[in-house]
């Protein structure tokens, strides 16, 4: 009898080499296969007629092989193999490309259960390169629900299928659930096991939205307990006391411009909870060019003034690097030393900048995740700060507190999500909300184009460049064997021939993150008029001189993603302005890039993202894991995260150390100890 933490080596047909390839998906056990839901799944279940396909679309069909499958080579290393099936209602042709080993499997006479995509349509349809099963029981055998597993090279859906199957089986009788009981009644949820058991071997779609809704549930519950007792636990600790400030604090006067009133606000709520003898854990919040960066200098600066040194962090090492030099700007009118620490640093520089935060010496810390590598050791480490709260998990910004006792953290977003959201993600912190723009800003005027205007766009380019500007164009990341899109590089050189007189640089994400740095740096400094970047530059980093953002493809980013692009423009005094090409690309693309001409308001803007994609996205893959969430189900999610923080608060009150429910307080201490374990990779 196969255990849950067996090796999935031990499966039968997939040994080690097979169980290497699993590795990469993160499949070690049964377990982590339990654990690894499906992507997708396709409806078998319900066969459509031949003479019923009128569509191009992916369809199950009962037929039968009528003619012996026919090989012919088109061209060199280029097979293709032919046949036709029939049922009761007409006759379809079937291909194979490259596969005679799949067609070889088909007899003639054979009923199959074929799944796949008809392209064409009346006489020319095609079923192409489907999936076959031979239907066994004669008439009534059904057709499934067939989960769709992510897959690696070298893997195949079968492989999957086999060790969902063995890791299923492995399910013992009495299986933990760490749901307690009650609420699984009140909610109408299935059990933990019945739940997997129609995630992996599902007989209806009905029952996966029911398990899907269950396990959205169950994270967000366990979510909502950690978070909850997270708080409990540090209102009852000791915060380090700052020294409070009043209004001739030298930082104000460093400033290069007077603060808006909403920055004040917040640095003052700061002030008052850092001086309060209790831990401070305060999120900024505030749409793109708001100004958030100055806040986070006041704490660091508040710190520094009674002792305390500052960790900043940032997500990118490019963003880690502007930060550093403008609080160097800024912070160096005090006689503030900054020190950056990233990945990429020397050997040298790591160890000089290592030294210095050990010894104290460096007062204010600004780096990437490198700041909470084992190695880094902070002399008295009393404020911390996340910024682009939404790239780091919350075990990350802990990581970093645990360098320091009880120390005040702040986190920033650009993100604006609904309140419901907000109270589950930010559960465990104070809200300061920067709702006011920098004066003499201008909003970003905002064109969707298509194709037909590429024209005109690049002429709109070279007139922004005269007039003294420069100019962002992103593009979406290229996955190998797409095609109608146009990668970075390719891009750069084509708008590079088209503009030969311009400077024109190109960024991304497989450079070293040196020359990524090294190229952003030449454009803050204006060596080019250009940027092509993927979305590398989506966060944070400021190039006020920059006027116009060029957006390709646009219709492959979310909406919250196209306005923090946005974001990236129109920080100065200039007029600056954003196109999104991809307006041509259909209905649907057309009138969300609309949303983006019509609104430059965060809020409207992430409500109508959420809207389009379901809130999976907002928690990210890698901590939620989940399927990504259907439109249809928002509402319902919504209700369901509200309930699922209302029954945390509730069953913590009664119980704030979980003794009565001891699965699942093993359950939260595991999620928050792997999103720890994470944040040290
Ligand atoms: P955020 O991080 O909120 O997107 P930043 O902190 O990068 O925004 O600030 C955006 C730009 O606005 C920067 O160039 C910054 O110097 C400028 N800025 C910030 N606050 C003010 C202010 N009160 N007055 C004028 N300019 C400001
Ligand atoms: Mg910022």
């Amino acid at each position: 009898m196969p255990a849950l933490d067996d090796s999935v080596q031990f499966v039968k047909g997939v040994g080690p080499k097979k169980a290497k390839l699993l590795e990469k998906l993160h499949i070690a056990t049964l377990r982590d296969m339990l654990e690894t839901y499906p992507r997708d799944y396709e409806d078998r279940s319900h066969p459509v007629r031949i003479a019923d396909i009128t569509e191009e679309g992916k369809y199950a069909v009962r037929a039968v092989v009528g003619v012996e499958p026919k090989v012919s080579r088109i061209r060199k290393g280029l097979t293709l193999v032919k046949c036709t099936v029939f049922d009761e209602s007409g006759t379809l042709a079937v291909t194979y490309f490259n596969n005679p080993y799949a067609a070889a499997q088909l007899r003639v006479g054979q009923e199959y259960l074929f799944y796949g995509r008809v392209q064409g349509t009346g006489r020319a349809r095609v079923l192409v390169s489907p999936q076959a099963e031979k239907m066994a029981g004669g008439e009534d055998s059904p057709g499934r629900i067939v989960p769709v597993y992510p897959l690696t090279a070298g893997l195949t859906q079968r492989d999957m299928a086999r060790v969902a199957e063995a890791a299923l089986a492995a399910v013992p009788g009495e299986w933990p659930d760490p749901l307690p009981m009650v609420l699984r009644a009140r909610y109408r949820l299935p059990d933990a096991a019945e739940a997997l058991g129609a995630i992996h071997a599902p007989r209806t779609l009905d029952d996966v939205t029911e398990a899907r809704r269950r396990m959205v549930f169950e994270e967000l519950f366990l979510l909502c307990c950690g978070l909850q007792q997270l708080k409990e636990r540090r209102r009852g600790e000791d915060g380090i006391p700052f020294a409070p400030v009043d209004n001739g604090w030298a930082f104000w006067d460093a400033l290069p411009f007077a603060p808006t009133g909403a920055q004040r606000r917040a640095i003052g709520e700061i002030c008052a909870d850092c001086a309060s003898g209790r831990p401070m854990n305060r999120l900024v919040q505030g749409d793109v060019g708001a100004g958030k960066t100055v806040v986070a200098a006041a704490l660091c600066a508040l710190a520094a003034r009674s002792g305390w040194q500052a960790a900043f962090m940032a997500p990118t090492e490019i963003l880690a690097a502007q930060h550093a030099e403008t609080l160097s700007a800024l912070l160096g009118k005090l006689n503030l030393s900054v020190t950056l620490l990233t990945g990429s640093m020397t050997a040298a520089q790591r160890r000089a900048a290592l030294a210095a935060i050990e010894t104290g010496a460096a007062q204010v810390v600004v780096g990437t995740h490198a700041l909470i590598q084992q190695s880094v050791t902070f002399h008295r480490l009393g404020a911390v700060i996340a910024d682009e709260q939404h790239r780091f998990g919350v075990a990350q910004r802990a990581a970093l507190a645990a360098k320091g006792h009880t120390p005040h953290t702040l986190v920033m977003s650009a993100t604006p999500i609904p309140r419901t959201l907000a109270l589950i993600m930010y559960g465990d912190l104070d809200v300061s909300v920067l709702d006011e723009t920098p004066p003499g800003r201008r909003p970003v005027e905002t064109y969707a184009v298509g194709k037909n205007m590429r024209k005109r766009i690049t002429a709109f380019i070279d007139k922004q460049l005269e007039a003294g500007g420069q100019v962002y164009v992103v593009c979406p990341l290229v996955e190998e064997g797409e095609i109608g899109l146009k990668s970075a590089e390719q891009h750069a050189k084509d708008l590079q021939a088209a503009l030969p007189h311009r400077r024109v640089a190109v960024l991304h994400g497989r450079m070293k993150n040196a020359d990524k740095e090294r190229v952003m740096r030449a454009f803050a400094a204006w060596e080019y008029d250009v940027l092509v970047a993927t979305t590398v530059i989506e966060v944070g980093v400021d190039v006020p001189n920059a006027n116009l953002m060029v957006v390709e493809d646009a219709d492959r980013f979310g909406l919250s993603q196209l306005h923090q692009l946005r974001g990236r423009v129109g920080r100065g005094a200039r007029q600056s302005y954003c196109v999104f090409f991809g307006a041509d690309k259909g209905e649907t693309a057309r009138a969300r890039l609309k949303t983006l001409c019509r609104t430059n308001d965060g809020f409207e803007i992430a409500r109508a993202d959420l809207a389009q994609r379901g809130p999976g996205d907002f928690f990210g893959r890698r901590q939620h894991g989940l399927p990504a969430l259907h439109v249809a189900d928002l509402a319902a999610d919504l209700a369901l995260m509200q309930s699922a923080r209302e029954e945390a608060e509730a069953i913590l009150a009664a119980d704030p150390g979980l003794a009565g429910y001891p699965e699942l307080r093993a359950r939260v201490q595991r999620m928050f100890a792997q999103r720890g374990d994470e944040a040290f990779n």
